[in-house]
């Protein structure tokens, strides 16, 4: 029987795990949209097409949102890649297996690096002294800049946030804020549902370049386009991302990793 049907209205639902988890989270206890169970699972599995995932960089498109079962185990790698292989055609179909491959490779590192992965596996490619703890305005969504504090928001509320605005993120706490990236990977650890290590460890150090050739980082224009201008056209802020791929590269790293676009 699934946990909702024992209580007679979602209230009582969370107030009960809310006692039960207490210790274990530290910001509201905030009832999730994304349903939990295998029946759940088959249902989203069941719904996904891959239809138009050519565009998955904009965070405005239809990406599976299956990470949170492919991560607990509700749903397996395999039966998801099988489900699109015969329901998706084309670049979409192998743009979606592509994605996949990287959660299957992430895995296959932790298997060889084992908790290695939550340290450096490299030096990080330019000079830098990253700070330990992630800045208190980070964590409380008052950066000042839009952009970056709805990402903080709807990651503490919604236990999800799109790949470019992971990638955004992390990019603006390693380069912008230069923090460790390992304290990016426990905020992420503590908020998201599909929240795991190796996914979050090795895509955090391939932004921060301990496990990539050359950082990872992002202009205006960037945000701009694949957030669908959610945030520039009406920010007032200073924006530290308005610059050129050149000068954002020599003004973050000191040099030149040939970043175009
Ligand atoms: C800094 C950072 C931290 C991340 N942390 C996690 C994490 O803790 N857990 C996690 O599952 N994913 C993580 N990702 C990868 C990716 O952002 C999510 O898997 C994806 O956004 C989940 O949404 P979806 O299910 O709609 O993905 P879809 O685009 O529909 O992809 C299908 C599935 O493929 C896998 N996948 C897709 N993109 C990636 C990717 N770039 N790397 C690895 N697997 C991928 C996921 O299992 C996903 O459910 C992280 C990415 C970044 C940049």
């Amino acid at each position: 029987m699934e946990l909702q049907t024992q209580f007679s209205s979602r209230e009582d639902m969370t107030t009960y795990l809310a006692l039960q988890l207490e210790g274990l989270y530290s910001t509201e206890a905030i009832p999730n949209e994304i349903r939990g169970g295998r029946r759940a699972a088959l249902e989203q599995l069941e719904k996904f097409k891959a239809v138009g995932y050519g565009k998955r960089n904009f965070v405005a498109s239809h990406t599976s949102r299956l990470s949170a079962y492919l991560r607990h185990g509700v749903l397996s790698m395999a039966e998801v890649a099988a489900h699109v292989r015969k329901n998706a055609n084309g670049r979409e179909k192998i743009e979606f297996l592509k994605q996949l491959a990287w959660r299957e490779f992430f895995l296959l590192v932790l298997e060889q690096e084992g908790i290695g992965v939550l340290e450096n596996l490299e030096a990080p490619k330019y000079a830098t002294k990253w700070q330990n703890d992630l800045p208190e305005d980070i964590l409380e969504a008052r950066t000042g800049l839009p952009c970056v504090d709805t990402w903080v928001e709807k990651l503490i509320e919604t236990g999800y946030m799109h790949n470019h605005e992971r990638l955004w993120f992390a990019a603006y706490v390693t380069h912008w804020r230069m923090t460790d990236w390992k304290a990016g990977y426990d905020f992420f650890r503590e908020h998201l549902l599909d929240g795991d290590i190796a996914s979050n460890a090795l895509s955090w150090q391939w932004v921060a370049s301990t496990f990539s050739s050359k950082p990872y980082f992002m202009n205006q224009q960037n945000i701009q386009k694949f957030s669908s201008d959610a945030y520039c056209s009406s920010c007032r802020a200073v924006c530290p991302f308005r610059k050129s791929y050149p000068d954002l590269e020599r003004s973050l790293f000191g040099q030149d990793y040939g970043w175009s676009s």
